[in-house]
């Protein structure tokens, strides 16, 4: 089975010029009627994790979905903009990202995703009880908005992560606690989302992007790019081809091919992968190696092998929110500061995820550093 991917440059958030850009980038795919009628209910899912200002790069910008909004209301769909952010409601989230003054402007409504629902297609392969939001499953088109970012755990969040959104607040916990320490349960449990909800179009917001301590405290980059799909898992490949990373790298992607789930073939249109290239790109400290290792070693390895969060206290203004977002609860207020119990933690990265100030960040065990070092030199 054959996919596409479109390639579209654009260096600006002006709003007119990442309209033209969003046209151009869908055109390329068939244009915005191949994937909506008149009068379907079209949700937009942006990357809404945390408030904070567009220029931090953690949320979706509002210019693209605005240009968003207006192609899907000018093709007759109705639009609605919805997400469940990490921590806070998603007005207060959309707010703060500038999305909740472009919800309003053009008159498209904001839903929070707090309706759990057990989707009548439960194809999952890890788990059977996967609950997805009501509001998800109720859209006849659903348009992925994903932010251009690392991320301590999955490597890269992309179109696929980014749909990990759609399970609803406080049940993103648990799915974490499910996983444990382990990357590619966690991994599987993304692509069971995915194949549940099956976005029909992608676009990557990746005009300005993320580097290094993603996807909350990392550094903007401008990337100056627009990438579109009907197949999220497609376009994922084609960041990691423009990073020059195997696209196995990401461990979604390992995950799809070992599903077989992965499009044979994929064509790039609009620009070509040569020509936009992304060089010098700082990648995150990983929560584990990369490569396979035998989970009784992995064990016995345990802290050694895995990275751990870690706290800069002179950057903590005591919000607390880190306590609270940590699923198996395993990090505390003590009278010395907060206290992180490694033997409890699951390193999920919830907590670096959470904290506004990036005062978390992620530091390697000594045989993972050792390890990654040789890793370089062999290459990926
Ligand atoms: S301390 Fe942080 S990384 Fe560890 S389990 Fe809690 S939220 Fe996850
Ligand atoms: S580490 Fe971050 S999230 Fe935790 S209390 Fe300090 S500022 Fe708040």
């Amino acid at each position: 089975m054959k996919s596409s991917v479109s390639i579209v440059r654009c260096q600006t958030y002006d709003e007119g010029k990442v309209l033209d850009a969003l046209r151009r980038s869908i055109d390329l795919l068939g244009g915005i009627h191949s994937f909506i009628k008149r009068g379907d209910r079209v949700l937009l899912k942006p990357n809404l994790l945390y408030g904070r200002s567009p220029e931090k790069a953690v949320t979706t910008h509002p210019s693209i979905v605005r240009g968003m909004v207006q192609m899907v209301q000018e093709a007759g769909g109705i639009p609605s903009i919805g997400d469940s952010p990490s921590i806070g409601s998603l007005i207060k989230t959309a707010e703060k990202a500038g999305i909740k003054a472009v919800a309003d402007k053009m008159g498209c409504p904001l839903v929070e995703f707090d309706k759990p629902v057990l989707p009548p297609k439960r194809g999952g392969k890890i788990f059977k009880q996967l609950e997805i939001d009501q509001t998800v499953l109720d859209a006849d088109v659903v348009i992925n908005l994903p932010k251009f970012k690392t991320h301590g755990l999955t490597l890269l969040t992309l179109g696929v992560k980014n749909l990990f959104g759609c399970i609803p607040g406080s049940r993103k916990m648990l799915w974490h606690l499910k996983a444990g320490e382990d990357r590619k349960v966690f991994a599987q449990i993304l692509m069971d989302i995915y194949e549940i909800i099956q976005p029909s179009l992608t676009i990557l917001d990746g005009i300005t992007g993320m580097e290094g301590n993603g996807p909350n405290s990392g550094r903007p980059i401008p990337l100056g790019l627009i990438l579109a799909s009907g197949d999220a898992l497609s376009l994922d490949q084609i960041v990691c081809d423009l990073l020059g990373i195997s696209r196995k790298s990401l461990i979604t992607n390992r995950v799809a091919f070992e599903r077989g789930t992965i499009k044979d073939e994929i064509d790039v249109l609009g620009e070509k992968v040569r020509g936009a290239k992304i060089s010098d790109f700082q990648f995150p400290t990983l929560s584990q190696p990369d490569w396979n290792i035998p989970r009784f070693l992995r064990k016995a390895l345990r802290n050694a092998l895995a990275s751990k969060p870690v706290i800069e206290e002179e950057r903590c203004n005591a919000c607390n929110r880190c306590e609270e977002s940590c699923p198996p609860k395993a990090l505390n207020r003590k009278e010395k500061g907060l206290v992180f119990d490694y033997g409890k933690c699951i390193r999920c990265f919830c907590c670096l995820e959470a904290c506004p100030e990036g005062a978390i960040s992620i530091k390697s065990g000594w045989a993972l550093k050792l390890l990654d070092r040789r890793h370089q030199r062999v290459g990926n």
